[in-house]
């Protein structure tokens, strides 16, 4: 087991070993046929298999894996990606999302000065020892108390984690505390813009308004990681669609259309601090793969020439309804929190804002219902705190599947 999700551990059961996938669906290696929602977590987003991704990729191939010197399809693919986020003069390739958020709060740390930085409580940025960090009992909304936070992982040094500051998403007062005790030490605020990886959670307007104007007045920098939200809730992702004004911005999954690849990009006096052009190291022996620049460059040219948007939401609206409506037709609570293409019922009553919201939903319901779902051939995230993923291959038929196997997950997890 390579990723620890994979391994169902939230759900219990034995994970489904993959053998090959088509459009909307995997098969496992027993030859059961599964409708996919969780998409490789987010890259899917044309299907699997696409055939201009995969002819990309196929053309790629017969000209060499990997070269360690710049190529072309790196300039075009930081063009494409240009495009869609204007603010982003310069753009640097990396290979994972991880690398993509651990090098922007480099180089936010490298530009400002300061060495502090900030994280939402639920929110996921890869695994950089900076980022796997948990909040200090005294600071929660405005707690007043010490902002000591701890490592959220063993290997990770006490030292190292009191560096990075937690606090609620959409708590927009507790960062305005923060802010006023900390404010002149703050390198960067990251964010997910929507998040996905608590679950679906939705950003507010207050909340927005607070981490744009906060940053603003301290002089730190406002780092949007759209790895899981780039090119998925609009050609912009969520930063078109919210009408944020980031500093920096992160991308991976669908940049690399199912290849590992990661990519940062923001104004180009922060960015130009980054080395050859300025003193904030950071490399890679195969940033700008030729096999995922391909690959990529497909994903988006595809999304661009014919974007989806209109039509995920329109699946995303019709599964949401239909789900909704089997939920309350059996008297169970949820809530289910979707933007666009992203979608998480919580076992609860709504609403579900923060992380102190999503934590209370009923797991073990979660857990029956997953199952129930996985018995009849649909795979959904096997986590409570994931948001399920759609993609431009779901159509009609997959709809229908989805709620005739949620109607029969229903009713175990109901008479559970
Ligand atoms: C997946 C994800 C990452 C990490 O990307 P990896 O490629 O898994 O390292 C970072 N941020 C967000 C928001 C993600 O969803």
């Amino acid at each position: 087991m390579n990723s620890p999700v994979r391994a169902f551990k939230a759900v219990g059961g034995t994970p489904r070993f993959i053998a090959r996938a088509q459009g909307a669906y995997l098969w496992d290696a027993d030859g059961n046929r599964l409708l996919d929602y969780i998409g490789s977590w987010g890259p899917m987003i044309l299907g699997h298999n696409h055939p201009a991704v995969m002819a990309a990729i196929q053309e790629a191939l017969s000209e060499g894996l990997s070269y360690g010197a710049p190529t072309e399809r790196e300039v075009r693919l930081a063009e494409r990606v240009r495009e869609a986020y204007p603010s982003a003069d310069l753009v640097r390739f990396v290979s994972s999302g991880t690398e993509a958020t651990m090098s922007a709060l480099r180089l936010a740390r490298g530009y400002t000065g300061r060495d502090l930085i900030v994280k939402f409580r639920g929110n996921y940025h890869g695994h950089a020892d900076s980022l796997l960090v948990q909040a200090g009992s005294g600071l929660l909304s405005g707690g007043g108390g010490t902002a000591r936070s701890a490592p959220s992982s063993a290997g990770v040094p006490q030292a190292l984690a009191e560096l990075t500051l937690v606090v609620d998403y959409n708590e927009p007062q507790a960062l305005k505390e923060l802010f006023e005790r900390y404010g002149e030490q703050i390198a960067a605020v990251i964010f997910e813009p929507v998040v996905g990886n608590a679950g679906v959670l939705v950003p507010t307007p207050g909340f927005l308004e607070a981490l744009h104007q906060l940053t603003q007045q301290y002089g730190a920098l406002l780092i949007a990681d759209e790895v899981m939200t780039g090119f998925r809730l609009a050609k912009g992702g969520a930063v078109e669609l919210l009408g944020l004004k980031p500093d920096l911005i992160c991308w991976g999954k669908i940049i690399g259309g199912g290849l590992p690849v990661g990519a940062y990009g923001g104004r180009a006096e922060i960015m130009q601090q980054v080395a050859p052009l300025g003193p904030v190291y950071q490399a890679g022996t195969l940033s700008g793969n030729p096999l995922s620049m391909a690959a990529g460059l497909a994903t988006l040219k595809t999304l661009f020439q014919d974007p989806p948007y209109a039509r995920l939401e329109a699946y995303g609206k019709a599964l949401e309804e239909g789900l909704l409506a089997l939920f309350t037709a059996a008297g169970v609570p949820v809530a289910i929190n979707r933007v666009g293409s992203m979608l998480t019922v919580f076992f609860r009553e709504g609403p579900v804002r923060t992380y102190t919201d999503a934590v209370t939903s009923d797991t073990e319901r979660f857990k029956v219902f997953f199952h129930g779902l996985l018995q009849q051939g649909v795979y959904w995230p096997p986590s409570q705190f994931e948001a399920a993923f759609f993609s431009v291959a779901h159509g009609e038929d997959e709809l229908a599947k989805t709620l005739e196997a949620a109607e029969q997950a229903l009713k175990l997890s109901a008479t559970r």
